[in-house]
């Protein structure tokens, strides 16, 4: 694969807390119009290298480039703005505001002219939420009040918000946590579509295996901090160091 169109890329990303290397040399890239999967056991070091990746957390040594330029020891908000999106576990939705409201607040960069967004709304901006709503098909609850809505409807609301943003690249970790099991098809679908059309480049977390094997082009393994394998789904459900790892061997 050629690096050209790598979107984002770590190079020996390693991250201690204390005696503990938690990220130990990782290297990962993630390419235009992919969707990537990072599993591995629980404490195997997934969203502490998230967490390095948006700035959340300083890597002890390594590197980010993002686009191909080197983001390493930038503040979040300034890698955020060069176009990496999160879409955390915890919502981080206004329940006052309507959701087409929440959406046209995380279109916009910075906090500045919030209110004025909000009194005169860019029509473009505006139909992009519809469209996105409708996405996630939720285009019938733009002027309900986000708090209204179930839990898995504010969520695929994050997703339509973080896409509004059109990041290069969308780090999500565990978008199918606490999901009803009856929409876990729905919201493949939706990230497949939005990977497809908007052409959304995904990086993502996930303990359900069937969703990740589902959903992901390809997906990398860390385990005690380290990258074990790399791969095509079928590629890492034959690999005997993952099923080792995943039975603690
Ligand atoms: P995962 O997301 O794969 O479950 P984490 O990245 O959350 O794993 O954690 C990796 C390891 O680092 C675990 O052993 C965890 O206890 C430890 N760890 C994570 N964050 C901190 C922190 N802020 N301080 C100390 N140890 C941490
Ligand atoms: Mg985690």
């Amino acid at each position: 694969r050629s690096d050209d169109r790598a979107v984002l890329r770590t190079d020996g990303v390693t991250k201690r807390f204390g005696g503990l290397t938690a990220v130990d040399d990782v290297n990962v890239t993630v390419n235009e119009g992919e969707i990537v999967g990072l599993i591995g056991p629980n404490g195997a070091g997934k969203s502490t290298l998230f967490n390095c990746i948006t700035g959340t957390l300083q890597a002890d040594e390594g590197s980010v480039y993002l686009q191909g330029q080197d983001v390493t020891g930038w503040p979040e908000y300034k890698i955020a703005r060069a176009g990496l999106g999160r879409m955390f576990q915890e919502t981080r939705i206004f329940g006052d505001m309507t959701v087409e409201k929440n959406l046209l607040l995380a279109a916009q960069e910075g906090g500045s002219e919030v209110s004025s967004l909000l009194r005169r709304p860019d029509e473009s901006l505006q139909a992009r939420a519809q469209e996105l709503l409708e996405y996630v098909d939720l285009g019938g609850l733009a002027k309900t009040r986000a708090g209204r809505l179930s839990f898995g409807q504010q969520k695929l609301i994050e997703f339509a918000m973080e896409l509004m943003a059109e990041p290069d690249v969308l780090l999500m970790d565990e978008p199918a946590g606490g999901i009803n099991p009856s929409m876990l098809e729905n919201l493949i679908e939706y990230i497949r579509t939005a990977n497809e059309d908007e052409e959304a480049t995904i990086f993502l977390i996930e303990h359900n295996m069937d969703f990740v094997m589902e959903i992901a082009d390809r997906i990398y393994v860390l385990a005690h901090g380290e990258r074990i394998a790399e791969g095509t789904p079928e590629e890492i459900q034959n690999d005997q160091r993952v099923l080792d790892a995943y039975l603690g061997r």
